[in-house]
């Protein structure tokens, strides 16, 4: 039997621009794509309007164009992919795999982030309250193709997780496990501050039916002083002007051979030439370089 065609994504999410990292993130997962002949789709992940930065969606198709992105199809919005959610999460709540937690914040301080099932046999209604997926007491483990093994234990380590807020708002992982189901993608790379969503989106795919992607997940981009990017810094958004540069850095962040002769060509010459050069297997798991800082 041949292989299925290869189809992978970028999936940014409009709460801020691209930066440094995310173009990290974007070129390794377009040249995995286009590497080996493979389909490259775009989602914008806009789930949570209030965090949404006006003027964000439309700056990163822009971004990505210039920088010589080319993507398959429409892009996919997940601010238009509801129905799909909404019929997911009352499967399961009428299976008894989902329920109602009315726990506060405040409530569930002391457990450091693990909930301890607190609501499960509760009965509460659903309706203004946060949902939450009941989760087995094993592990998921699978093999990143650059981070190596990882193994979580859901229900030591995770605790049955919300996938709609009391807001309303579906969470992440319920919705990326879905689109990408949906969207038939059956690579996924991105940055390595998702490995441990990992695990949570394997059971998903488990309960969904659908086979789990490969994943290789880049190696963070860090603030100038050296620190994990956090919320608090703002990491300043990527300069279009910059494009060749910039392509030539996050392809040595990533390993890549990137000749200074590179420069004279356009941002998507550079792609192709990078995509017929692609070696996944020299990507680094963590960077130390100063390459890898940000601007
Ligand atoms: N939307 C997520 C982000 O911008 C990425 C989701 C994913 O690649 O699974 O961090």
């Amino acid at each position: 039997m041949s292989k299925p065609p290869y189809i992978g994504r970028f999936a940014p999410t409009p709460s801020g621009y691209l930066h440094f990292g995310s173009l990290v993130a974007a070129l390794a997962s377009y040249l995995d794509a286009r590497a080996v002949g493979g389909r490259w789709l775009l989602r914008i992940e806009d789930l949570d309007p209030p965090r949404e930065v006006p003027g964000a969606q439309a700056a990163i198709l822009t971004t990505l164009e210039s920088y010589g992105f080319e993507w398959d199809g429409p892009v996919m919005r997940q601010s238009e992919r509801h129905g799909a959610y909404a019929e997911v999460l009352q499967r399961w709540l009428n299976q008894g795999l989902a329920y109602a937690c009315s726990c506060s914040r405040k409530q569930l301080e002391p457990y450091l982030g693990i909930y301890p099932g607190l609501c499960r046999n509760a009965g509460h209604p659903w309706a203004d309250t946060a949902i939450r997926l009941r989760v087995p007491e094993l592990s998921y483990q699978f093999t990143d193709r650059v981070q190596g093994p990882f193994a979580q234990h859901l229900g030591r380590e995770v605790g049955d997780f919300v996938i709609r807020r009391r807001d309303g708002l579906y969470a992440y992982q319920l919705a990326v496990v879905i689109d990408d189901a949906a969207q038939g993608i059956n690579a996924i790379v991105r940055g390595a501050d998702l490995l441990d969503s990992t695990p949570r989106q394997l059971y998903l795919q488990e309960l969904l039916g659908v086979p789990a992607p490969s994943y290789l997940h880049v190696p963070l981009i860090t603030q100038p002083d050296g620190h994990k990017l956090g919320k608090s810094y703002r990491a300043p958004p990527l300069p279009i002007a910059q494009a060749r540069p910039l392509l030539l850095r996050a392809l040595r962040a990533l390993g890549q051979a990137a000749p200074e002769e590179l420069l004279e060509l356009s941002p998507s010459a550079i792609l192709q030439w990078a995509a017929q050069h692609w070696q996944p297997e020299l990507i680094p798991r963590v960077l130390s370089r100063p390459e890898a800082q940000l601007l």
